[in-house]
């Protein structure tokens, strides 16, 4: 827990937010600025900077958010049609909040490269 980070907040309830999935690990919510008509934030309880600071010790538990993510696509019916899953990594990677979270986005054709 970081007590400056919006996300641990979030996950300590002292922020509102629209989730669609939690489970011990991870929460999943509707992201507050969607880009796609589904826009979901895969987030872990575990106060993770950026990728880059994933040790083996977090394996698992980013292999159960692509496992969580495809889960969410199928139950909410855009996994067939297509969806992608995303990490902004560091400022040039487009990270804005420094708590390390996959989006989920779907509901609409992807276009290929990402801006
Ligand atoms: P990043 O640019 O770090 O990969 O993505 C951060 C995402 O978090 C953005 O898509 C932004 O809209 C979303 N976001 C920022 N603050 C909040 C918030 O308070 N609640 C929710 N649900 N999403 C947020
Ligand atoms: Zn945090």
């Amino acid at each position: 827990m970081s007590d400056s980070c919006i996300f641990c907040k979030i996950i300590a309830g002292e922020i509102p937010g629209k989730i669609v999935y939690e489970d011990e690990v991870l929460i999943a919510l509707e992201d507050v600025n969607p880009k796609a008509p589904h826009h979901y934030l895969i987030i872990p309880r575990k106060h993770i900077r950026t990728t880059l600071d994933l040790t083996t010790a977090d394996n698992d538990m980013v292999g159960h958010i692509f496992q969580v993510a495809g889960k969410i696509a199928h139950d909410m019916e855009f996994a067939e049609d297509g969806f992608r899953i995303v990490n902004n990594c560091n400022e040039g990677g487009g990270q804005a909040v420094w708590h390390i979270h996959f989006h989920l986005l779907g509901g609409r054709d992807l276009t290929w490269p990402p801006g």
